[in-house]
């Protein structure tokens, strides 16, 4: 078996957290490949080490002596960082070259991704030299093209060649090179993506992400107390989720490991004998409630657009939504009566178009009537036994109508694993806790 492990900022935020991690490593042989992110907070008031990476560079970047102070001050304490896991690990590793070049590609203004990237490299370098396996520079095996997009066949080409003959390594997360040898990053949270992408050079089993929470839960913890969490999703649910799954697991780490049908399990450092949630691609196994999550946003916008005969008007949709496309707003989603349309978007991104919008849609299709609607929630329930099992709908609008909740909007995703409402802004959390009640905590 091979196992890809990624360990995200904050299970490497210090030496106690190496710790854990070291043993969470040595206790599975078969965990071959090791990824980890920069240092992350210690503590909720702490910084992230790519954050003071960012802005060591900014300070960089500009020419005044007092810049050139608080450089010197945010170098030392990034590096002081490294030196005190280093020292309280009892590793020997010193760093002097490493920031000496460091520095001296700061002062040379190399690059901003270089700057983070260094976060993910000196993480790297000690935790090779911390579980004694070899360190592969993700330069030399994540490989971006020369617009910056990742090159996903180069890479796979490259890297699995070097894994092939490799037993046991570490690859930095976050970066990779582009052919002039320049330095890229992913974005945000990137690392988990570098994951994936190894996990599928490999063959892997298993890509086992390792965070702060044991995995998904059913519900956001800070609507719902103690909501449980999910054992089991598939790659969709989750996507139809992706309200609440970016901050857990970096919406770009699907497809590496997707396209090779590796699942990936999400586990928590600081509690391991948790399982974690673990993602598939299909599963025969029953969930353990009819619905696996709920997730929503607030702060969305409805256009409403009426017009008598609107079904017979050849490209009447197109129009409308060309209108939408021009002023450069995506659409969530477009629920549709005979003579209406609604268009679902964010309501900031509307904000500086509207008149545009309305004008627009005016001279297009010529409505008979047209409404704007603000402060929308978006509650999407989520759930492959949804498919299969019968008054589903039924259950959620009666909970929402016994918590007295003015349902706005209703729409069935085609895949049958989801139900989106829309509800006023206001009753947005009570939606959740009301949906979540009748799936979960009457079922315990
Ligand atoms: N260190 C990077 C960040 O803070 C990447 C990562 O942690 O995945 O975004």
């Amino acid at each position: 078996m091979i196992k890809v492990v990624k360990f995200g900022g904050s299970s490497l935020a210090d030496a106690h957290q190496f710790k854990k991690v070291g043993k969470i490593i040595r206790k599975d042989v078969d965990r071959r490949y090791v990824v980890p992110s920069a240092p992350g907070k210690r503590s909720p008031d702490d910084t992230k080490v790519t954050d003071m990476l960012y802005s060591c560079y900014a300070q960089a970047l500009l020419e005044e002596e007092d810049s050139q102070e608080s450089f010197e001050t945010l170098l030392g304490a990034i590096r002081e960082r490294y030196e005190s896991i280093i020292r309280e690990l009892g590793l020997s590793l010193s760093l002097e070259e490493e920031f000496r070049s460091i520095r001296e590609n700061f002062t040379r203004k190399v690059g901003r991704d270089y700057a983070a990237s260094r976060g993910e490299y000196l993480n790297g370098r000690i935790m090779a030299e911390y579980l004694g396996y070899e360190f592969i520079d993700a330069a030399e095996v994540i490989c971006f093209d020369e617009a910056g997009n990742f090159d996903g066949e180069k890479t796979q080409e490259i890297l699995s060649e070097r894994l092939a003959s490799t037993e046991r390594a570490v690859i930095p997360g976050f970066y990779g090179a582009m052919p002039d040898g320049k330095i890229k990053t992913f974005s945000r949270g990137g690392s988990d993506i570098t994951g994936s992408i190894v996990a599928g050079a490999v063959h892997a089993d298993l890509y086992e992400n390792w965070t702060d929470v044991s995995g998904f839960l059913v519900a956001d913890p800070r609507i719902v107390e103690n909501p449980k969490e999910i054992d089991v999703i598939t790659y969709r649910e989750l996507r139809e989720l992706s309200y609440m799954g970016a901050t857990v697991l970096h919406e770009d780490a699907i497809f590496p490991v997707r396209k090779e049908g590796i699942p990936i399990n999400i586990r928590n450092t600081n509690a391991p004998e948790d399982k974690g949630t673990l993602i598939v691609e299909a599963t025969c196994q029953k969930p353990r409630f009819i619905i696996t999550g709920i997730a929503g946003k607030k702060d969305f916008a409805a256009v409403t657009v009426e017009k008598a005969m609107m079904n017979s008007e050849v490209g009447f949709c197109r129009k409308v939504l060309q209108v939408f496309e021009e002023n450069g707003i995506s659409i969530e989603h477009m629920p549709s009566g005979i003579d209406t349309m609604s268009v679902f978007v964010h309501q900031d991104e509307l904000k500086e178009m509207e008149q545009k919008v309305i004008a627009g849609i005016h001279r297009e299709v010529e409505p008979d009537v047209l409404e704007l609607e603000s402060d929308l929630a978006l509650v999407a329930v989520v759930g492959r036994g949804m498919r299969t099992t019968r008054g589903t709908s039924g259950r959620i609008f009666s909970a929402l109508a016994h918590a007295n909740i003015e349902v706005k909007m209703i729409d069935q995703g085609s895949s049958g694993l989801n139900v989106i409402i829309g509800v006023p802004n206001d009753d947005f959390e009570a939606a959740v806790k009301a949906i979540y009640d009748i799936f979960v905590t009457t079922q315990l």
